[in-house]
């Protein structure tokens, strides 16, 4: 079998040529979809050398970490929590071992800690996701957790972190993660609807900084998952999981030029994560960014002359790739309470108020953020 390199050079183009101000500084050389055995045998191509330390949470131990150890004769630490201990006890250990790379093995939390500890250690980052399951993968942030002295997790926003030198999709791990993981990825990408006409907002209220490069490379990954909705093949097809990593490390490169999460991350994310913190059964964060991005998406329809006007990238369009992505576009289906919904719509954008966006522009009531759930069709 041969390995597939997928390439974002002739994507990102001269920072002098977009005119931007952001940098397009971007470590990731390539996405390579093959065996893990032989993708790894080529991590000298890409100048990724060793000591490694490989970095997973007991059930991606079990998934590839195990293999991926053998292989390398690498040391191995195990995840266990997205948090800022946890990511400074294991850069210690790095670097008394002088570790050169740091390959992550896993999902979110694991890549989270892994790209942190990449960053503060300055070393080599390899990513190896075990589930096409969000667009973090290859972000330049990590979202990571302090410990509150009662032990809550508390969130203040994402750390700096490093995005990977290299992502290697294994086909047969990634097309074998539970379906509801697949699901959730697609979710996490049709954000980038509202979240590019967030920032086209801030750009045109408030002169934010825009890349037009960034936006390319966010509209690139959306136009790659709807051709996925249209085609016949089912949205869990080894062809079309295929498709949603493209898109995943398209989404993750828009953030990596600029820097920030601003080209993936909006009002829908807001609104998301509000719904991730308050609803006490867990729920995928690419299924609450979908329900964040039908509502804003409906609010942006009605409040925004900017809106888009192609037809593929309506509200009503979007609730059909939803329904192909087995995505619920009804809150009931997935047993979020309105009135927590609301909350969202109209609480959420406090958390981020130097995050300028639809809401933080209209500061809907509760009244209004009822219409916009009725327009939405989710309820
Ligand atoms: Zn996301
Ligand atoms: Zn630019």
């Amino acid at each position: 079998m041969t390995i597939e390199r997928f390439l974002l050079a002739r994507l990102i183009k001269p920072p002098e040529e977009c005119g931007c101000g952001f940098k397009h500084e971007y470590p990731l050389k390539a996405a390579l979809f093959g065996r893990m055995e032989e993708c790894l045998e080529v991590l000298d191509e890409y100048e990724i050398r060793p000591p490694y330390g490989v970095f997973y949470d007991p059930i991606t131990y079990e998934i590839a970490g195990m293999d991926v150890l053998k292989i390398l004769g690498a040391k191995g630490f195990v995840v266990s929590s997205p948090t800022y201990d946890d990511a400074q006890s294991k850069l210690k250990k790095v670097k008394e071992l002088n570790l050169g790379t740091v390959i992550a093995v896993g999902g979110g939390s694991v890549i989270d800690v892994t790209r942190y500890v990449a960053y503060e250690g300055n070393l080599n980052f390899v990513a190896i996701p075990t589930a096409p399951s969000n667009d973090g993968i290859a972000s330049p942030r990590a979202a990571l957790y302090h410990v509150s002295q009662t032990g809550e997790l508390v969130y203040t926003g994402t750390a700096p972190a490093k995005p990977p030198t290299l992502v290697i999709f294994d086909m047969s791990i990634i097309s074998s993660a539970p379906k509801k993981l697949i699901s959730s990825g697609y979710g996490d990408i049709l954000s980038k609807l509202v979240s590019i006409k967030d920032w086209q907002l801030a750009r045109d209220d408030l002169g934010e900084r825009y890349c037009k490069n960034a936006e390319e490379l966010a509209l690139a990954a959306l136009n790659t998952i709807i051709e996925t909705a249209k085609d016949r093949k089912e949205f869990d097809s080894l062809n079309s999981v295929k498709s949603l990593c493209k898109a995943l490390i398209l989404s993750g490169a828009a953030m990596g030029i600029v820097g920030s999460t601003r080209p993936a991350g909006g009002s829908e994310h807001m609104v998301a994560r509000h719904l991730e913190i308050g609803f006490k059964r867990k729920i995928p964060h690419g299924v609450a960014v979908a329900i964040g991005t039908l509502a804003m998406g409906a609010f942006h329809e009605l409040k925004n002359p900017n809106w888009w006007k192609e037809d593929d990238y309506s509200v009503e369009s979007m609730k059909k790739y939803l329904e192909k992505w087995k995505i619920p576009s009804k809150l009931e289906q997935l047993n979020i309470p309105v009135d927590l919904m609301v909350e969202a719509i109209t609480e959420s954008w406090k958390s981020r108020p130097e995050r300028y966006t639809i809401l933080h522009k209209f500061k809907p009531c509760s009244e209004e953020a009822k219409e916009i759930l009725e327009r939405s069709g989710l309820i």
